[in-house]
């Protein structure tokens, strides 16, 4: 069972503690400008403890006007929760904490006159950017799944109007129907969320659409921790959960759309509602203002997380090459911390202290048990990489009870994190 250690938990608590070390010299001061672009799980984060120094004046741009949360939409999709309890406001950001809210798309970065562009034509001067797009769908790797396909093949992996369509189609769906799953390369958001889909729509399945199937189609031959998502698979949906790794289909290759089948080197499925989940990299913004290598994802300092490739610009979340630490919200809210509290120390000489990065991921196999992926890391300065200290992550065979008190427990951690993203 994970239980919050001191260090964690003063992390979490590590508003009040920025707040009290801010020099009060340089809160009379005119405020040095930070802009975070991007207001999901790492933006907001960086937003919201930036403002909390009191010395720091923050603009939050974000189109979006509320954020529907990725984290628990498998749910939604299986009908255990309402779309409305996953979306979260702005407002105590903006009212609580100060921090100027701007419901505009960044348009463009010019990272020399240190300004920010938005769509409206407006700019924006910083000392210091923090940018949080997330990822951006890699269309291409699938003949016939292109953005327009999605419309038919939603990849819901963006938690919104997608996940609504997907839920609609599998609630009309006929009693009998196969749901595929086409699992996209690493690295991608959330490792564990295909299958935690695979499993909650098995859930929804076993009780409204019993002769239905789930099948899933990876582009992997392995993935973590699988045995315990296959006992939890036999033991809670015999017979209804098919897993097919790269090894056996070759991978997916292309989609009809017509006859909604996912075709693959070594044979075509037939669907009666598919997901299909592309290839991933870093949201756009990085890619446009030169923040990626090679690989499509953004190379940052491990322990501040200013950019390796242009100085003074800080990236976190899903968009960073994260060594060991996954795609996942509560990794973007740990490194959200340590990058704000790097930047109150470059601008207003506040003490910094070694960060402490968590990650614990909460995934349900049925409404009442869910297993956690409990990981601590730490920047490797040398080797310039984040690397993993220690790991706890459930195992098979342990007691209902247990399973029950970690599903209780990710309720909290949601409520928790929602709380410490948005205020
Ligand atoms: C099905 C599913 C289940 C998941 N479950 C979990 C879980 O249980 N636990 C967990 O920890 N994680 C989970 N995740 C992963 C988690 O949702 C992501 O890792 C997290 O959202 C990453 O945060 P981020 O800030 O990097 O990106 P996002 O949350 O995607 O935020 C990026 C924001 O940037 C904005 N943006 C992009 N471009 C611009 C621009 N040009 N101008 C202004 N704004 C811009 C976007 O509008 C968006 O709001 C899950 C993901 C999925 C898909």
């Amino acid at each position: 069972m994970k239980t919050w250690t001191r260090r964690e938990f003063s992390t979490m608590a590590g508003v009040a503690a920025l707040a009290a070390v801010v020099p009060q010299a340089v809160r009379g001061q005119s405020k040095p400008r930070v802009v975070v672009i991007g207001g999901g799980v790492g933006g907001a984060t960086a937003a919201r403890y930036l403002a909390a120094t009191g010395a720091i004046a923050v603009t939050l741009v974000e189109p979006k006007r509320r954020y529907a949360t990725c984290f628990f939409s498998n749910h939604y999709l299986a009908g255990l929760r309402s779309f409305e309890s996953l979306v979260l406001g702005y407002e105590a950001l903006s009212e609580r904490y100060g921090v100027t809210v701007v419901h505009e798309s960044a348009a463009a970065i010019d990272p020399v006159a240190k300004t920010v562009a938005l769509d409206g034509g407006a700019q924006l001067p910083y000392e210091r950017l923090v940018l949080a797009p997330g990822v951006a769908f890699k269309f291409g790797g699938i003949d016939g799944h292109d953005e327009a396909a999605t419309e038919i093949m939603p990849h819901a992996w963006n938690a919104g109007p997608q996940s609504e369509l997907l839920r609609r189609q599998l609630e009309s769906m006929e009693d009998g129907g196969v749901f595929v799953i086409a699992v996209p390369p690493d690295p991608f958001r959330c490792p564990p969320g295909p299958y935690e889909r695979a499993s909650l729509v098995a859930h929804y399945f076993k009780q409204y659409k019993p002769k239905s199937k789930v099948l899933i189609l990876d582009a992997k031959d392995a993935f973590k921790p699988q045995d315990v998502f296959e006992d939890a698979w036999a033991r809670h949906y015999p017979g209804m959960i098919e897993w097919l790794p790269a090894q056996f289909t070759g991978g997916v290759k292309a989609v009809d759309l017509k006859t909604r089948s996912v075709i693959t080197e070594g044979g075509t499925f037939k669907a009666a509602v598919a997901n299909v989940i592309p290839a991933q990299s870093a949201g756009l913004l990085a890619q446009r203002t030169g923040l990626t290598d090679e690989s499509g994802w953004c190379p940052v300092d491990p322990a501040t997380f200013e950019s390796a490739l242009q100085p003074e610009i800080h990236l976190v979340g899903d968009a960073i090459i994260g060594g060991d630490m996954p795609k996942s919200a509560f990794s973007a809210n740990s490194q959200a911390k340590p990058c704000a509290f790097a930047i109150a120390e470059a601008l207003t000489g506040s003490p910094l202290f070694p960060p402490h990065l968590f990650n614990s991921c909460y995934t349900f196999l049925a409404p009442d048990d869910a297993f956690v992926s409990a990981l601590n890391f730490k920047p490797d300065a040398e080797a310039g990489r984040i690397e993993l200290v220690d790991t706890f992550v459930n195992k098979v065979g342990e007691s209902a009870e247990i399973r029950r008190r970690t599903a209780h427990e990710a309720v909290g951690w949601y409520a928790a994190i929602a709380h410490d993203t948005f205020g």
